[in-house]
């Protein structure tokens, strides 16, 4: 599947603010949107005031990029998200959050969400005793996250010493020293940390 390859700082600095994408860099004065809180491109604010449709896109790419989803991708989460009960822009930010490659970021094993996807991605990881490289599992209550391979976890135990400052989400629980995580319950609305209006989302994708 396509992925971003690019700088990605670029990204949070056209989306105007950190969608911490880069590990530790992010929590360093070296993070490009604490010394350039500027749009990337040669006239960044050349383009004037944002029309309703520019405010609605941007949440939408904002919201995808920050959990690193593909347009595709992102028509199937709204469908889903639409067919559930309740509030559908609810429904989609807690489809991102439930995301396998979100929880082994958030259970500080990743650096960053992209790092957490690569573990996923690379075998690094099973759900439940079982091998799983789908970083788009939608997590459910009582999954367990372990790591595969001494190597694996010896490492991640190295990162806590840069992650340890994060907090991780009272749905999911971790055991610093076997490093099994657990889906304590499903993630809700305030468990999502980004700031954004899904409402914004909701009107743009139901056009
Ligand atoms: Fe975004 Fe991290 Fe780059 Fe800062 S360092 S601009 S938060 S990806």
């Amino acid at each position: 599947m396509a992925r971003h390859t690019k700088a990605v700082c670029k990204l949070c600095r056209r989306e105007g603010e950190k969608l911490f994408l880069k590990g530790r860099k992010c929590d360093t004065a070296k993070c490009s949107i604490s010394r350039r809180p500027t749009p990337p491109g040669e006239h960044p604010y050349r383009r004037g005031r944002r029309s309703e449709y520019g405010m609605q896109l941007r949440e939408k790419q904002k919201v995808k990029r920050f959990y690193g989803i593909q347009e595709k991708q992102f028509r199937r989460y709204f469908e889903l998200a639409e067919k559930q009960k309740g509030n559908t822009g609810e429904n989609l930010l807690i489809l991102f959050e439930r995301r396998l490659d979100n929880a082994v970021y958030l259970l500080r094993f990743g650096l960053s969400r992209p790092h957490g996807r690569q573990l996923v991605t690379h075998g690094h990881v099973r759900v439940n005793g079982r091998k799983c490289d789908i970083p788009s599992r939608l997590l459910k209550q009582g999954d367990k996250i372990e790591l595969k391979g001494d190597k694996t976890k010896k490492a991640v135990k190295e990162g806590f010493g840069t992650t340890r400052g994060r907090d991780i989400p009272g749905w999911l629980s971790l055991d610093e020293e076997s490093l099994e995580g657990l889906v304590a319950q499903l993630p809700t609305r305030d468990d999502v940390s980004i700031t954004t209006e899904e409402q914004l989302i909701v009107e743009f994708s139901s056009k």
